[in-house]
């Protein structure tokens, strides 16, 4: 009788968040055993270890936010398509942010701003940090190195174009609630592409600035392009529509093709980061179909952008992820349908993969942190 009542007591407290691909996430949270706290151990930073054996003239860094193994695997049972299975190469990273006072121990869980910086700068610092370092000092990106270097620059999401991992590479704020200053900054930031949703943060008057400064501004994909022109694309307010809801106003792959069009023509080559950012929104909802909606989005990017690198072998491509969320995993329901469940309605600290083919992509076929990512593709783009 006690250990009936254990398992009821069980079956209703301790069953994770779940939902079949085609019903309602319920949101629960597990209680915590006492057997399941563990003390923290102090943390190494992994590096990559291998010497470069090529340089890339061009980087596509693709960013799937919020995307570990569990929305991979769903991916792939749902979809049944796993796109980066065509890359060459493959590794694993560890995404924990540094939060000062407990730099190796208390923080493994990371936010995508921290995780943006470290991936775009190479530098650990704190939740909420748009590429500043722990002091809140300005950290120069890739991007940035890539125009020092005479490099054509882009960047493409599917959030707002100010949202804390595009805005990682290309502005400079403590805070990255702070989207109405990163517009701003963006304004004067010389990037030669900058693509996707948020067009609440760039009053009428930054745009009208915008394009006195010699730049093109469309809120429709089809607008003819010029092409001595920089280009601002915003096609939704905020984010862009959900890939399951079928009313997306734009595909990521749409965006890729514009903005590659345009980027590759300079002799000197192009940097361009390109994020599927809602993967990760559909984890903080728990929500199983939005993800499979958003890794087909993914799934049809990695594609388009493998069958690009085939016929340009210059082109370094490299895709991760800032961080895993929902702590999602992949069980079978009883029906034969795939249950999805989750445990967090927030990141987790779980490892990412990294995928990369084309020149320096071998260097990556290792467990290493975040930050080196970073500090790798920067040392590509100043060829050193
Ligand atoms: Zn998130």
């Amino acid at each position: 009788m006690k250990r009936y009542a254990l398992i009821v007591f069980s079956i209703m407290f301790f069953s994770c968040s779940t939902a079949t691909l085609t019903s309602v996430a319920i949101d629960q949270k597990l209680p915590t055993k006492e057997d399941d706290i563990l003390e923290s151990k102090p943390h190494t930073n992994y590096t990559i270890k291998k010497d470069v054996d090529a340089y890339p003239e061009s980087i596509i860094f693709i960013i799937a936010d919020g995307t570990g193994i569990g929305q991979y695997t769903l991916s792939y049972y749902a979809n049944g398509e796993f796109a980066p299975a065509r890359f060459d190469h493959i590794g694993l990273v560890a995404t924990h942010p540094n939060d000062g006072e407990c730099t190796t121990t208390c923080k493994r869980v990371t936010d995508s701003a921290a995780s943006g910086t470290a991936l775009s700068a190479g530098e650990k610092t704190y939740n909420g940090a748009i590429a500043v370092d722990n002091d809140k000092n300005p950290v120069k990106t890739m991007l940035e190195w890539a125009q020092e270097n005479g490099m054509s620059t882009g960047l493409v999401a599917t959030s707002s174009v100010t949202h804390a991992t595009p805005a990682s590479f290309a502005a400079h704020v403590d805070y990255r609630k702070k989207e109405h200053e990163i517009a701003q900054q963006y304004a004067t930031a010389d990037v030669d592409v900058i693509l996707g949703g948020g067009k609440k943060f760039w009053p009428d008057s930054l745009i009208t600035f915008y394009k006195s400064q010699g730049a093109q501004y469309i809120e429709d994909i089809n607008t003819p392009i010029e092409e001595d022109k920089r280009l601002l694309g915003l096609f939704a307010e905020k984010g862009l529509s959900k890939v399951y809801k079928g009313d997306r106003e734009v595909s990521t792959t749409q965006m890729a093709k514009v903005a590659l069009s345009k980027l590759d023509k300079n002799e000197n080559g192009f940097f361009v980061m390109i994020e599927e950012s809602q993967v990760d929104w559909g984890g903080h909802a728990n929500n199983g179909t939005y993800i499979k909606g958003e890794m087909e989005s993914l799934n049809e990017l990695v594609n388009y952008v493998l069958d690009y690198q085939e016929v340009n072998p210059n082109v370094l491509v490299v895709l991760t992820a800032d961080h895993e969320c929902g702590g999602v995993a992949v069980h079978d329901s009883d029906g034969g349908d795939l249950e999805i469940r989750f445990t967090s309605e927030y990141h987790s600290a779980n490892f990412v993969p990294i995928f990369a083919t084309g020149p320096g992509a071998s260097v990556f076929d290792a467990f290493i942190d975040n930050t080196e990512i970073g500090k790798q593709l920067i040392k590509y783009i100043n060829k050193n």
